[in-house]
């Protein structure tokens, strides 16, 4: 058994992550599959597109015209 976790997994941590603090464990199991591996990094990056964009959308919205 490896203490690498599966590619599906880290996915899914990194969803959660947009949700809610992740634990130490899981914060680990990133740590540790991240780096090896160029697809969850591009997920990651992904995810990090949405959420900037969301965060633009709602600063505009807040903005009055
Ligand atoms: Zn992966």
């Amino acid at each position: 058994m490896s203490f690498i976790p599966s590619c599906k997994e880290v996915s899914e941590l990194l969803s959660q992550a947009q949700e809610r603090p992740l634990t130490f464990p899981e914060k680990f199991a990133l740590h540790v599959h991240l780096p090896l591996c160029k697809g969850c990094r591009n997920f990651r990056e992904q995810l990090g597109f949405i959420r900037a964009a969301v965060r633009r959308y709602i600063d505009q919205d807040d903005t009055p015209r």
